[in-house]
C-alpha cells in the first residue's frame, strides 16, 4: 500500500483564505476586526518564530496584531500585568501566551490568568472542562488537536463513528483534549502513555493513529494496521550530517507503506496549528458580538 498523503500545508492555506474573508466580512458588517494579543518572554529562538509566523499570518487575514516583548528576566508580576492589560482591551478577542516561559515562571498561573472568553489556545480550566463536558461548541478547544480532527475528517469523511483511535501521548495541550474530540466525534478511544504496555500491540489495533510523544520515529511499520490513517503531530529535530532535519513521531517511509493515509512532517500537523488559532481568534470576535460561530 502507498499511503495517500495529507496535505496539511494546502487544507491549512484554504482555511487561512476562508478566515480572511469571513474576517473581511465582519469588518464591513460590524467595523469591528479580530484582535489578536501574543505575550512573547524572553529570546528562545523557535519561540520567536512561532510567534512571529503567528502575528503575520493573523495581519495577513485582516485582524488587528499586538505582540507584548518581555525579557526573559520578566517577573511573574510583570507577564500577569501584560495578560490583564489584553484581557482589558476591547480591541483584543484573543491572547495567547507562548510556551514554554522561563524556567521560575508559575506557567500554569500564566495561562490562567487569560480570561476565558480570550483563551484562543483553550488552556483555561473553563474551556478544558466545556470539552470534557461534551460542550465543545461552548468552548475553545486547543489548536493541535482541532487541527488533527479537520484532517481526520478530510481523509475519512465527516462520520468518524466506531473506529478505534489510538493516541500515543496524554499531553494538556496535545493528547488528552485530542481523546476528548474523538469521543464526541464516536471514535472508541485508547491513551497510550510512556507507562503503557505493548504499545505496539495497541497501536495495531488503531484504526486512526495519533501519534504526539515527541520521540523521533518511534512509531515503526509493524505498528501500523494496514489501511490505518495516521496522524503525525511529533515535531523533532534529529542531526543529519552537519545539518539537522525535522522528523516526525512515526517512521514515515515505513509507515506509508501501510497505512491508507498520513501526515508527512513538516507539512502535515504544524501549519493547521496556525491556522485554528486564527480560526478561534475569529469565532472569539464573533462570541463577543453575540454572533454565531462562522460557519
Ligand atoms: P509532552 O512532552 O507534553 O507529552 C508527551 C507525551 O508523550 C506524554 O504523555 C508522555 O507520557 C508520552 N511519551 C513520551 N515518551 C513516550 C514513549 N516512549 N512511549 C509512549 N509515550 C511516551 O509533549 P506534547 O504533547 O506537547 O508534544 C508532543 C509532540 O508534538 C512534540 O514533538 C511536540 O513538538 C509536538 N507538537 C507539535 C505541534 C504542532 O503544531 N504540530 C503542537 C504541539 C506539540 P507521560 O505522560 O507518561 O510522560
Amino acid at each position: 500500500m502507498n499511503a495517500r498523503v495529507i496535505d496539511g500545508k494546502a487544507f491549512a492555506a484554504r482555511l487561512t483564505q476562508d478566515i480572511a474573508q469571513a474576517a473581511g466580512d465582519l469588518a464591513a458588517r460590524t467595523g469591528t476586526r479580530p484582535g489578536l494579543g501574543v505575550v512573547l518572554v524572553g529570546e528562545d529562538a523557535a519561540s520567536q518564530v512561532y510567534v512571529r509566523t503567528k502575528t503575520r499570518q493573523a495581519e495577513a487575514c485582516g485582524f488587528h496584531s499586538v505582540q507584548a516583548d518581555l525579557a526573559a528576566d520578566a517577573s511573574q508580576a510583570e507577564i500577569l500585568a501584560q495578560v490583564e492589560a489584553l484581557n482589558a482591551d476591547p480591541a483584543i478577542h484573543g491572547i495567547l501566551v507562548q510556551l514554554p516561559l522561563p524556567k521560575g515562571i508559575d506557567a500554569d498561573r500564566v495561562t490562567q490568568a487569560v480570561r476565558a472568553e480570550k483563551d484562543v489556545d483553550g488552556f483555561h480550566y473553563l474551556n478544558i472542562g466545556r470539552l470534557g463536558a461534551g460542550k465543545q461548541d461552548q468552548a475553545f478547544v486547543p489548536c493541535t488537536p482541532a487541527g488533527c480532527m479537520m484532517l481526520l475528517r478530510d481523509a475519512l469523511g465527516a462520520d468518524l463513528s466506531g473506529r478505534h483511535a489510538v493516541i500515543l501521548g496524554r499531553s494538556n495541550i496535545v493528547g488528552k483534549p485530542m481523546a476528548q474530540l474523538l469521543l464526541a466525534a464516536n471514535c472508541t478511544v485508547t491513551i497510550a502513555h510512556s507507562r503503557s504496555a505493548d504499545l505496539p500491540a495497541l497501536c495495531r489495533g488503531a484504526d486512526i493513529l495519533v501519534a504526539a510523544v515527541g520521540r523521533p520515529e518511534l512509531v515503526r511499520r509493524d505498528w501500523i494496521k494496514p489501511g490505518a490513517v495516521v496522524i503525525d503531530v511529533g515535531i523533532n529535530r534529529v542531526a543529519s550530517g552537519d545539518k539537522s532535519r525535522l522528523v516526525g513521531d512515526v517512521a514515515y517511509d515505513e509507515a506509508a507503506a501501510q497505512a491508507q493515509a498520513i501526515t508527512p512532517v513538516p507539512g502535515g500537523v504544524g501549519p493547521m496549528t496556525i491556522a485554528c488559532l486564527l480560526l478561534n481568534t475569529l469565532r472569539a470576535a464573533h462570541r463577543h458580538l453575540n454572533l454565531p460561530d462562522p460557519a
